[in-house]
């Protein structure tokens, strides 16, 4: 088997290869993202994509790819039905709630809690915006946590799926910064970050290596730039 890479592509937007070759999306917010590669912006295979909440900045090109590359979409049951309902294949849906966990194709996935607002990219209701855990055929876990503010829980979230990398929003504004997402680090007791929901924009300050500076010791926090990967 390949290693399982994570590549990000910008804003909250990432693709996951599996180790098997399963080529995953998360949040692909692609066009319009001011950060996104260009040669990242027209995918060529889209086997599955998950969302976190139906912003505009996450759902982004979901349906588009959806319906061009008939991939399988993994969402909170009122987002997948707003997407249903804008043209991705019902049957390609995969509708499911917090706590429970689905399988597609050999690869798990779990929505989480996320403190966030929520709304569909017209503005209409597509319930609770959510994290994601992931994991891959081989055993490798991901926490996405999705636009939030830290939370307690984020302790439950470390005991009980234990990731091996944790994808963190630290940009400020509109989610946790540098100084929450620290004491995310801490509750999830997770020693691998990816910074994501930063630079994007002016009004998005937060960054690594200001979250690096008050991290607990032995964590290492990833310095992507748009476009680079890690090896999971
Ligand atoms: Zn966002």
């Amino acid at each position: 088997m390949a290693d399982t890479t994570l590549t990000w592509l910008g804003h909250a937007a990432f693709r996951l290869d599996t180790a098997s070759g399963k080529r995953i999306y998360i949040d692909p917010f692609l066009n319009g993202n001011p950060k996104c590669p260009a040669n990242e912006q027209t995918p060529e295979r889209v086997d599955i994509i998950a969302l976190t909440h139906g912003h505009g900045d996450h759902v982004g090109d979901t349906v588009d790819l959806a319906k061009k590359h008939g991939a399988t979409v993994f969402a909170l049951v009122e987002l997948a039905g707003w997407l249903g309902k804008h043209g991705v294949d019902e049957g390609k849906l995969q509708a499911s709630n917090k706590g429970g966990t689905v399988d597609v194709d050999g690869v798990k996935f779990t929505l989480t809690s996320a403190f966030h607002s929520g709304s569909g990219p017209d503005g209409s209701y597509v319930g609770e915006p959510s994290g994601i855990v992931v994991t891959t055929e081989d055993g490798k876990t991901l926490y996405f946590a999705g636009d939030t503010c830290m939370f307690g829980d984020m302790a439950l979230i470390g005991r009980v799926y234990k990731p091996d990398v944790a994808i963190l929003p630290i940009g400020d504004y509109y989610t946790m910064g540098p100084k929450e997402a620290a004491v995310a680090v801490e509750l999830l007791g997770v020693k691998r970050i990816v910074p994501c929901h930063w630079g994007t924009f002016g009004l998005l300050t937060g960054t690594p290596e200001a979250l690096e500076k008050l991290a607990p010791s032995g964590v290492t926090i990833e310095k992507l730039q748009p476009g680079d990967s890690v090896t999971v």
